[in-house]
């Protein structure tokens, strides 16, 4: 069981997505928290991503697709949050998806308007203290979205396989919304 989690910084991806992998009982998969592990522990990965992180920028494909190929070895489902993030990465993933005898079992686009994604990375930066969430880099990771990953759901549309979320409201609202939108977790 794979489902994949899109929506741009501050629509609540990683909070949905854990609860989802929760209920589902499977791996949740966030690989912006792999790549802050790895910034922390000081490991080849981490000091390569690191300034494309701290800027707002994508970590190139080719070491985001070594870091997902690695991860996902052995696995026989996840939530992935934060992964595909361009088309590049999306038809790869297609490729791996295949190659270890997986299905994607749909993508869950979280839709939140601008303002209120500001505001919750906000009080995101207070709580975490994430060195990505200062202003200037929230609004370059907004910009980056727009022009890299929202390709992504006409991509899965195209497909047949986006589920279109509303995702404001509270934590318990929307998760139930996604419930009740992708069933309980078989079909799309
Ligand atoms: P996130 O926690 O998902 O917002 O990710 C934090 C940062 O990690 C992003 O702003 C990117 O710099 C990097 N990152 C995470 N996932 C990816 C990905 N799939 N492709 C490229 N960069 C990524």
């Amino acid at each position: 069981m794979v489902w994949i989690f899109l929506g741009p910084p501050g629509a609540g991806k990683g909070t949905q997505a854990t609860l989802f992998a929760e209920h589902l009982g499977v791996p949740h998969v966030s690989t912006g928290d792999l790549l802050r592990t790895a910034v922390k522990a000081g490991t080849e990965l981490g000091k390569k991503a690191q300034s494309f992180m701290d800027a707002g920028n994508l970590v190139p494909d080719d070491l985001m697709l070594d870091l997902v190929r690695e991860t996902l070895a052995g696995r026989t489902g996840c939530i992935l949050d934060g992964f595909p993030r361009t088309t590049v990465q999306a038809d790869a993933l297609a490729g791996m998806l295949d190659e270890i005898g997986l299905g994607l079992d749909g993508v869950v686009r979280l839709n939140v308007a601008e303002p209120m994604l500001v505001a919750r990375i906000a009080s995101r930066a207070e709580a975490e203290g994430r060195a990505d969430d200062t202003v200037e880099t929230v609004r370059n990771r907004l910009r980056v979205y727009g022009e890299k990953t929202a390709p992504l759901v006409d991509y899965y549309r195209g497909q047949g396989v986006l589920n279109d979320v509303d995702g404001e409201g509270t934590i318990e609202e929307i998760q139930d919304r996604i419930r009740s939108t992708v069933g309980s977790g078989g079909d799309s």
